[in-house]
């Protein structure tokens, strides 16, 4: 299966950092979900949290693998208390070019330490 612009998983980055190939700060771990901190942040706290099989983005969201998502929510709640994420948080999904999506591996940006705006940009 292919990602958006034709990218195979073997080229995708989010991928090679799920098997190590690409290393990465790793926040949450379990079978089905991974989470890592941004190496671009965008708030003092900035961690994304991706499903260990590729799907491309929210669009690629299906009856067979919608269950990964409740993983990823869970997770983030998980993070989220150990964390002591007790202000607030924002979960965000960018899916494709006007949303200004860049890595074709769905992932929930969680954003916190900071007050945000909205709407957002
Ligand atoms: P998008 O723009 O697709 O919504 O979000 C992709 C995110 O992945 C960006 O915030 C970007 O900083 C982050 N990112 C891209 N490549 C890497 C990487 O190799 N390591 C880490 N930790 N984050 C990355
Ligand atoms: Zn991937």
């Amino acid at each position: 299966m292919n990602g958006v612009r034709g990218e195979s998983m073997s080229e995708c980055i989010f991928c090679k950092i799920v098997s190590g190939e690409i290393p990465s700060n790793m926040v949450y771990e379990d079978e089905t979900v991974y989470a890592f901190y941004d190496n671009n942040p965008q708030a003092p706290v900035h961690i994304l949290f991706i499903p260990k099989q590729h799907i491309a983005s929210t669009s690629e969201i299906n009856k067979e693998n919608s269950s990964v998502v409740a993983d990823i929510f869970e997770a983030i709640a998980v993070a989220a208390n150990e964390l002591n994420l007790d202000e607030g948080y924002r979960v965000v999904s960018n899916c494709g070019r006007q949303a200004q999506q860049s890595v074709p591996h769905l992932h929930f940006h969680v954003l916190a330490g900071r007050d945000m705006t909205w709407p957002p940009g």
